[in-house]
């Protein structure tokens, strides 16, 4: 299968000579739910600017669907690949959540009923009717986050980008949030998250890929990359709480011997249950 955006060999620096990128290469597939991760300055952000098209490599090249983006393509990268940046007031610009949600639809120059289509669809989508004539910067942390979210579900951009989108939320922004993040997922959305938490991306990937120094360190399963404690080391990254209680039942011998590492409470719950 094609992938359908990828990076090859991209490098970038910013004023100061040291490259944020140094050779990043990347395939992403469609349906794909792929956790970043990294310590600060290793490149992620950097990175997803770049797969969007807000930043363009110094060198390397980006393909959208096995074609090369060039300086023509790169409106359609905008479009095909939408970005969550990490600080909301970054991203929202307009005097009311309905204007800044129209914002985008009405750039790719759609129809009046179109445009109102998918703000409604991406309102409800992100439970923000009741916002819809509210000034976005009056909204607390966690709405303005989810406005930033519809902004880009208005988009219905296939691969969309979150540069560590619960940052700024409580618990409960963070399950209302998962809970987003799986029903896009179910749609078909292909989706890149740079996040800190590695719990959370041990039980919501399929891939992990680890950045350290502008460069790609691990790319694999959650359990290989997670089970590699020298690429944890090197990109100082904890194990999830998970695989640590793993570990002490298999100490125990309370878990079958062969069985790998469920990724998720239920998966553990039943396998178990299953002994
Ligand atoms: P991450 O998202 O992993 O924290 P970034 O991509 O933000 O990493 O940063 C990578 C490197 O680029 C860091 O050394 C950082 O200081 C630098 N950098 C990021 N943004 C800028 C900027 N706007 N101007 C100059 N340097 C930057």
């Amino acid at each position: 299968m094609q992938p359908i955006l990828q990076a090859k060999n991209l490098r970038f620096c910013y004023d100061f000579g040291v490259p944020a990128l140094d050779g990043v290469s990347l395939d992403v597939h469609a349906g794909e739910r792929i956790a970043v991760l990294g310590p600060n300055g290793a490149g992620k952000s950097t990175f997803f600017l770049c797969l969007n098209g807000v930043l363009v490599p110094e060198s390397g090249q980006l393909l959208l669907h096995g074609k090369p983006v060039d300086k023509k393509a790169r409106k359609m990268l905008c479009e095909q690949v939408g970005i969550v940046f990490q600080n909301a007031d970054d991203q929202i610009i307009a005097s009311t959540v309905a204007a800044e949600v129209s914002f985008g639809p009405m750039n790719l120059r759609l129809p009046r009923n179109e445009v109102a289509r998918r703000v409604d669809h991406a309102l409800d989508y992100m439970d923000l009717q009741a916002f819809r004539a509210r000034p976005p910067h009056d909204l607390s942390g966690g709405e303005k986050k989810r406005v930033s979210i519809a902004d880009i579900l208005a988009m219905e951009s296939e691969i969309i980008l979150l540069d560590e989108p619960a940052a700024s939320l409580d618990p409960a922004g963070e399950e209302r949030l998962e809970h987003v993040l799986a029903r896009l997922s179910d749609e078909g959305c292909t989706l890149l998250i740079s996040t800190h938490d590695m719990d959370f991306a041990f039980r919501w990937a399929t891939r992990v890929v680890v950045f350290a120094d502008g460069k790609i360190l691990a790319d694999g399963t959650p359990q290989a990359v997670f089970g590699d404690a020298a690429v944890l080391r090197q990109a100082h990254l904890r194990r999830p709480l998970l695989m640590e209680v793993w570990d002490a039942l298999r100490t125990r011998s309370l878990v079958p011997l062969d069985a790998t590492c469920p990724t998720t409470v239920e998966g553990l719950e039943q396998l178990l249950g299953e002994k």
